[in-house]
């Protein structure tokens, strides 16, 4: 049988379009301003583990199949996150700048890219994979997608999900083969590792919201309104719901 490597992709998987690099150093997510980038990672997070479900128990499931349903979901929900965070200031990733060479070299020894659109914003393309025939992870990209998440918590939650995959490799054996159904469950399991440490976070943001009546200085300071207009009938829906 042809060897194949079958990488576990975790949620920190996408695209991530910017225009300027943002500064405002390592921060806890337990802050008003996060509020809106935990709710919308959420969001994304759950939709892929749906995803993932229906994939799972769907019969004569082919590798192919796997890989257009969890690429067309990726994109998709992708562009939904970006579109219910909108411009807001403290839910941009600190990417390096693309004219520091040192940096860029390290961003790509990472297995990370990046493309520059015709419009001159650039695409970050940046992933955690857990080597599911080795039953390994690759530390570094855990270490540095915390340095450039809008808040360490985020990455943690991508922590959590890649070493809930190593725990399955373990359990299984390292270079055990297994079928594209039993992939789709292992994400699954996966993404409810991040959603609960998702769901933590947001309830932390949310009772920091509650402190400041609900605003985010930086927000107001920072964000024109129609940059906040996408955001705020997910950051309102979710205040407002009895949990
Ligand atoms: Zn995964």
């Amino acid at each position: 049988m042809r060897s194949r490597v079958w990488m576990a992709v975790g949620v920190a998987s996408m695209v991530v379009l910017s225009s300027a690099g943002a500064a405002h150093g390592q921060a806890s997510c337990a802050d008003c301003c996060f509020y809106s980038c935990i709710a919308a990672h959420l969001q994304k997070t759950a939709g892929m583990r749906d995803m993932y479900a229906g994939l799972a128990g769907r019969k004569g499931l082919t590798e192919a199949a796997y890989a257009s349903a969890v690429a067309e979901a990726r994109q998709r929900l992708a562009v939904q996150e970006a579109k219910a965070v909108g411009g807001v200031r403290s839910c941009d990733w600190r990417f390096p700048d693309p004219k520091d060479n040192l940096a860029m070299k390290e961003w790509q020894r990472l297995g990370w890219g990046l493309e520059t659109l015709d419009d001159g914003r650039i695409a970050w393309k940046f992933r955690v994979e857990t080597d599911m025939t080795k039953c390994s992870l690759d530390e570094r990209q855990l270490a540095k997608l915390r340095e450039i998440a809008p808040c360490g918590g985020i990455a943690d939650a991508t922590g959590a999900h890649e070493r809930g995959h190593l725990d399955q490799c373990t359990a299984r054996g390292a270079g055990t083969t297994v079928s594209a159904n039993r992939m789709a469950q292992d994400e699954v399991e996966g993404h409810n590792l991040a959603i609960a440490k998702l769901e933590e976070l947001r309830e932390a943001a949310r009772q920091a919201c509650r402190k400041k009546d609900g605003s985010c200085a930086e927000q107001g300071a920072n964000a024109a309104a129609d940059r906040l207009r996408d955001v705020l009938p997910i950051f309102k829906a979710t205040l407002g719901k009895k949990r």
